[in-house]
C-alpha cells in the first residue's frame, strides 16, 4: 500500500511542479489534521518527509486566527498572533521568534504553493499544543489550554477533538489523587478502594501519553470543571473527596477561678465557647466546646466569690463540652472576653441584694447542691420523719465486755456506688471500713464485722450481681451487733459540691450520730453539711442504733483525690474510731 501512495504522492507534486525533485517529500491522505478541534482537509494534505510529518503553515495559522504574509521575494512567511511575529524563510533553518533566531530540524518547504513545516515546529514556533496519535494518524494542533485543580496549576496537555478534550493523565492524575495503572486495553485510576476502569475505545494515546476526557476527570472528581471565556483557562474546583478537615484539638479546661466580679475558665489553648443565659435562678451558662475537663486543683474551692455570684458549677456537660454555670444571687449583664489563658467571664451592671446595715449573725452558708446518688435506697411509703425503733435497746455499752460494731462499706459488687474523678464510691468505702474494723478490733473493747470484704466484693461482681442491702441488715441483726455504721461517699452535679453529713433514722440513734459526726467533720476537713434524718433502708431496718456517713463528694475533685489517699482514708477511720469510743463510753 505504501508504495502505490508514494507513488501518487510523488505524481502529484511532479505534475504540479511547484517544487525541486530534491525535495523527496508524500503526501499522505491518511493522515488526518485536527486544528483547535476542527478537522481540516487543506487542499494540500499532510506530507511525510524524512520521516517528519509536515503540515501546511498556512492550514495552522487560519485554523488559530493567526495573522499571515508572504512576501513573494524574500520567499519569507511572517505570522502574527498579537504580539508575537514568528518569520519563516523558505530554505533556511533559520527562524525568527519576535527577532530573536531559533534553529530548525527541517527548514520549511514549499508544497503545493503553501510552506509546509513539522508540525512539532510549528507548535514551538506558534506555542501551540501539537500531539500525535498514531492510532487514528492525526495530527493535533489546538491553542493551549492551561489547566487548574482547586486553584493549583497542573501541567497536564489538553488536546481537541470536536467538542472533546483530553488531559494528559500522567499529570492530572496526582493532582487528583489518583495513581494509573494501564493494563492491556485499559486504563485503571484508583484512589484506595475506589477504582474506574477507562477503556482503550475511550481513552487516546497521544505522543505515547495516555490522554483521558476532561469529561472522565470530571467524573472522578464529582466536580464540574469550568472554562474561562476564551477556552483558555480549565479550572476543576470541586473534588469529591476533598482533604478532610482537620479536627480541631481538644482543648483541655484546667481551671475555674474567681477575681472579685471576674470568672475566669483557664484553658491550655485558646477555645471556642457559646453563652446563654438561663432563669429561676438567674445563671449565666458558658459552654466551652471541644473541651475536656481537667482541673486537678479548682482555685475557686478556697476563693471569695463577689456577693452577687451565687455558685460556680462546672462540669463535663457531654463527650465534647464543658459546662460552667455562674448562679447568680442577684442579677448582672456580662462580657465574654478571650484570652490566650482562657475565657473571662466579666460581669457588669451588677444589682444584689445588700446585707442590712446591722451584720448578720454567722450562719453556715447554703448548701451548695444536693446531693443526688447518696444516700442509696429510701423504704417506700415512709416519711423522713425519725420513728423509734420497734426493737428494745441492749443494756448499756460502757459495761459491755466486747461491743460488737457491725461496718457497712457501703455499695458492693456491680453496685459500684457514685463514680468520679477516676474514683468509685465501692472501692473509697471498703477501704476506709477495713481502716475501721482494723480500729476496733485492736482495741479490746471492740469486735467488728464487715458486711463485705474485698474477695466478697470480687465474687458478687464475678456473679454480676450487687451486695443487697438486705443482706447487710441482716448480717448486722443476725450477729446481735451492738452498734452498726454504713459508710458512704456523696456525689453531686456539681463539681462545687462539697462536705459531711451524718443521716440516722430514730431518736436512739441521735446522739451515736452526733459523737462522730463531731470527730468525723473535723477530720474531712470538707465542711459540715449537718446531721440529718432519712428513712435509709439499712439504718431503719437494722436493730441497733445505727448510722450513716457520706464522707464527702466524689464529684469534687478536690474531695475526691483527698479521699483517695491512704493518709486521708485512715484519718478518717481513726476519727469514726474515736467517735464510737466515745459514744460507747457514755452509754
Ligand atoms: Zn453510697
Amino acid at each position: 500500500m505504501r508504495k502505490v501512495l508514494c507513488g501518487a504522492g510523488i505524481f502529484l507534486f511532479l505534475f504540479l511542479g511547484i517544487w525541486s525533485v530534491a525535495v523527496q517529500a508524500a503526501a499522505v491522505p491518511s493522515i488526518q489534521l485536527w486544528i483547535n478541534g476542527n478537522k481540516v482537509r487543506p487542499e494540500v494534505p499532510p506530507q511525510l518527509l524524512n520521516s517528519r510529518t509536515l503540515v501546511p503553515v498556512y492550514t495552522v495559522q487560519e485554523g488559530m486566527g493567526m495573522k499571515v504574509d508572504w512576501d513573494a521575494k524574500a520567499r519569507k512567511v511572517t505570522v502574527t498572533d498579537g504580539s508575537k511575529k514568528v518569520e519563516l524563510t523558505i530554505g533556511s533553518k533559520t527562524a525568527r521568534v519576535n527577532g530573536t533566531a531559533k534553529k530548525l530540524d527541517v527548514a520549511p518547504v514549499i508544497i503545493g504553493n503553501r510552506t509546509f513545516l513539522p508540525f512539532r515546529a510549528v507548535g514551538e514556533l506558534l506555542g501551540v499544543e501539537v500531539g500525535w496519535e498514531d492510532k487514528t494518524k492525526s495530527v493535533i494542533v489546538n491553542a493551549p489550554v492551561r489547566f487548574q485543580v482547586n486553584g493549583q496549576a497542573v501541567s497536564a496537555k489538553v488536546y481537541r477533538q470536536n467538542d472533546s478534550y483530553f488531559v494528559t493523565a500522567r499529570q492530572i492524575a496526582p493532582a487528583i489523587g489518583y495513581t494509573i495503572t494501564q493494563q492491556s486495553g485499559k486504563a485503571v485510576f484508583s484512589k484506595g478502594e475506589d477504582s474506574k476502569i477507562l477503556s482503550s475505545d475511550t481513552y487516546k494515546i497521544i505522543d505515547n501519553e495516555l490522554a483521558v476526557p476532561l469529561s472522565f476527570v470530571e467524573e472522578l472528581t464529582g466536580g464540574s470543571g469550568a472554562w474561562n471565556q476564551g477556552k483558555t483557562v480549565y479550572t476543576l474546583n470541586k473534588l469529591i473527596t476533598p482533604p478532610p478537615p482537620k479536627k480541631p484539638e481538644v482543648i483541655k479546661v484546667t481551671d475555674i477561678q474567681q477575681t472579685d466580679d471576674i470568672i475566669t475558665i483557664r484553658t491550655d489553648k485558646k477555645a471556642q465557647t457559646k453563652d446563654f443565659t438561663m432563669s429561676g435562678p438567674p445563671r449565666i451558662v458558658v459552654d466551652v466546646q471541644n473541651a475536656k475537663l481537667a482541673v486537678v486543683t479548682p482555685s475557686i474551692a478556697g476563693q471569695e466569690k463577689h456577693p452577687a455570684v451565687q455558685e460556680v458549677r462546672y462540669s463535663q456537660f457531654d463527650p465534647e463540652t464543658v459546662r460552667v454555670v455562674v448562679v447568680l444571687a442577684g442579677s448582672a449583664k456580662y462580657n465574654l472576653v478571650q484570652k490566650t489563658s482562657g475565657i473571662e467571664l466579666q460581669l457588669k451592671d451588677i444589682a444584689y441584694p445588700q446585707p442590712p446595715a446591722p451584720a448578720p449573725p454567722i450562719t453556715e452558708p447554703p448548701a451548695p447542691a444536693p446531693p443526688i446518688t447518696e444516700p442509696p435506697v429510701m423504704t417506700p411509703g415512709d416519711s423522713t420523719s425519725a420513728q423509734p425503733n420497734p426493737v428494745p435497746s441492749p443494756g448499756p455499752l460502757s459495761l459491755k465486755e466486747k461491743v460488737k460494731v457491725v461496718v457497712d462499706a457501703g455499695h458492693g459488687g456491680k453496685d459500684m456506688g457514685a463514680i468520679g474523678n477516676n474514683a468509685r464510691e465501692k472501692d473509697l468505702t471498703l477501704a476506709i471500713s477495713q481502716r475501721l474494723a482494723d480500729n476496733l478490733r485492736a482495741d479490746a473493747k471492740f469486735d467488728a464485722i464487715l458486711t463485705r470484704d474485698s474477695e466478697l466484693d470480687r465474687q458478687l461482681t464475678e456473679r454480676g450481681v450487687k451486695q443487697e442491702l438486705s443482706e447487710k441488715v441482716k448480717i448486722a441483726n443476725d450477729n446481735g451487733a451492738d452498734l452498726f455504721i454504713s459508710i458512704h461517699i456523696n456525689s453531686s452535679t456539681s463539681a462545687a459540691g462539697k462536705g459531711t453529713e451524718t443521716y440516722y433514722y430514730s431518736e436512739k440513734s441521735k446522739e451515736y450520730a452526733a459523737t462522730v459526726h463531731k470527730y468525723l467533720v473535723q477530720a474531712t476537713g470538707f465542711g459540715d453539711r449537718k446531721m440529718k434524718t432519712a428513712n435509709f433502708y439499712v439504718i431503719k431496718n437494722t436493730k441497733m442504733p445505727a448510722i450513716l456517713i457520706e464522707i464527702g463528694f466524689i464529684s469534687n475533685p478536690t474531695e475526691a483525690r483527698e479521699m483517695m489517699k491512704e493518709e486521708f482514708q485512715q484519718r478518717v477511720a481513726d476519727a469514726v474510731y474515736a467517735g464510737i469510743k466515745e459514744y460507747v463510753e457514755k452509754n
